[in-house]
C-alpha cells in the first residue's frame, strides 16, 4: 500500500477471483466457464472486424446492443443497461440506489462480490443467514432495513427459488429494491424473474453473457428493470465510464443474443451434463446440493473439502473450494464437457 491509500479503500478486502494457473493445462472447472466456443456466428463477425475499425470510440450507448437484448426478452431498449460484465451491473446498482451508511442486505452464503461493493461504497451490510440446508426461505427476506441482493439460483450452492416465492419477497416491501442476480439463470429455465418486471418497480434483473453464451472473455452483463431505474443506473455510468463497452464486445454480444438455436442447444448440452455428473458423483458417495446452475456445490464425508480441491489441483484438475463457515467441506465444480467430467470422476475415484 502507498501512503497515499485513502483509508476506507485500504480497509476493503478485494474480491478474490478464482485461480488462473499458467504454469500448465489444467481442466479447468473452477470459474464456471462454458466449456463451449461462443456461437459461430460470434466467430464470423470477430473475423469480418477490420482493426481499422477500433481508431474509433464505441457507441457510448450500445444501442445495438441494448436492441438485441431487448428483442430477446421482448423489453424496449429503455429497460436495458448493458455492461462490462454484470459485476459492472451490480456495481452501477450499488451506486445509484445507496447513500453511505445504508444497510443492504443479502445471505451470509452468497456470491462474495456483494460484500466487496459494500464495503467499498461503504454501506453498512446485513448478512441474513441461509436455513440449515442453504435454502433461502423467502420470509427471512421480508421486512428487511435495506435494499436486498440475492444471487439466484444462488453461488455457490447453485440451488434456485420459484418465481412465486421472488414475487413474495418483491411484495414484502414494495419500497425496497430487490436486485436479482441470475448469471446462472439460463440453467434454470422457467425460473427467472425477467416476466415479473411489468408487475414490479422494485425489481432489478441482472445477468450476464459469461456463462450460458460462452463470452467470458469479452465481459458482457446487463441490468434489466423499469425504464426509470435502468436510467438512475444510466446517469451513474455516464458519470463513471461512458464507453463501458468495447466495438468487439458489443458486436459479439448481438451475434450471441440472435443465435438463439445455438445458445439452447450449449444450455442443453451442459444440463444434460450436470445430470449425469450428479448421478456419477452420487455413486462415489458424495452429497450434493440440488443444482440449477452450471456447477455442483458437492461434498464426500471421507474427503476434506481443501484436501479434495489440493488433491485434484495436484492431478491437473482445477475446482472451487471456499474457506468459509458453513461451507468448508463443500468443493464447487463447474459442469465441463463430457471427457472432461470423466477426467474428473476417473481422478477422484483414484483418490478415495
Ligand atoms: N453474479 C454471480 C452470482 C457470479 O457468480 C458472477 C461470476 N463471478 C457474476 C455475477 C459476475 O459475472 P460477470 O461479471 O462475468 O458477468
Amino acid at each position: 500500500m502507498s501512503r497515499f491509500l485513502s483509508r476506507a479503500v485500504g480497509a476493503v478486502k478485494p474480491y478474490v477471483p478464482g485461480e488462473q494457473p499458467q504454469d500448465k493445462a489444467y481442466v479447468k472447472l473452477n470459474t464456471n466457464e462454458c466449456p463451449y466456443p461462443p456461437s459461430p456466428a460470434v466467430e464470423k463477425a470477430l473475423a469480418a472486424s477490420p482493426a481499422q475499425l477500433l481508431r474509433l470510440y464505441p457507441d457510448p450507448d450500445s444501442a445495438k446492443l441494448r436492441q438485441a437484448i431487448g428483442d430477446y426478452y421482448s423489453l424496449p431498449p429503455e429497460q436495458v443497461l448493458a455492461c462490462g460484465g454484470s459485476d459492472e451491473a451490480l456495481a452501477y446498482a450499488f451506486m445509484a440506489f445507496f447513500d453511505r451508511g445504508d444497510p443492504v442486505c443479502f445471505p451470509d452464503i452468497t456470491y462474495g462480490f456483494y460484500q466487496v461493493y459494500a464495503d467499498l461504497f461503504g454501506l453498512d451490510a446485513k448478512t441474513i443467514p441461509l436455513r440449515g440446508d442453504y435454502a433461502l426461505c423467502p420470509e427471512d427476506f421480508c421486512g428487511l432495513p435495506g435494499n436486498l441482493f440475492i444471487a439466484n439460483p444462488n453461488a455457490p450452492t447453485g440451488l434456485c427459488l420459484e418465481p412465486e416465492q421472488i414475487e413474495q419477497i418483491l411484495r414484502g416491501d414494495p419500497h425496497r429494491l430487490v436486485v436479482v442476480d441470475e448469471a446462472y439463470g439460463d440453467f434454470a429455465p422457467g425460473k427467472s424473474a425477467v416476466p415479473l418486471l411489468g408487475k414490479y418497480d422494485n425489481l432489478l434483473v441482472v445477468q450476464t453473457l459469461s456463462k450460458s453464451r460462452s463470452l467470458a472473455g469479452m465481459r458482457i452483463g446487463f441490468a434489466l428493470g423499469s425504464a426509470e431505474l435502468i436510467g438512475d443506473m444510466n446517469r451513474v455510468r455516464c458519470s463513471f465510464n461512458p464507453y463501458n463497452l468495447s466495438r468487439l464486445s458489443m458486436l459479439c454480444g448481438i451475434e450471441a443474443m440472435a443465435d438463439r438455436e445455438y445458445f439452447e442447444a450449449t444450455v442443453a448440452k451442459i444440463m444434460d451434463t450436470r445430470k449425469k455428473t450428479q448421478q456419477a458423483l452420487a455413486k462415489l458417495g458424495f452429497v450434493y446440493l440440488d443444482s440449477s446452475t452450471n456447477f455442483i456445490f458437492a461434498r464426500h464425508p471421507a474427503l476434506e473439502g481443501k484436501q479434495l480441491y489440493l488433491s485434484l489441483k495436484e492431478s491437473g484438475i482445477l475446482v472451487r473450494h471456499f474457506d468459509l463457515p458453513r461451507i468448508q467441506d463443500f468443493v464447487r465444480i463447474t459442469i465441463g464437457t463430457p471427457d472432461e467430467m470423466e477426467c474428473l470422476l476417473k481422478t477422484i475415484r483414484r483418490l478415495l
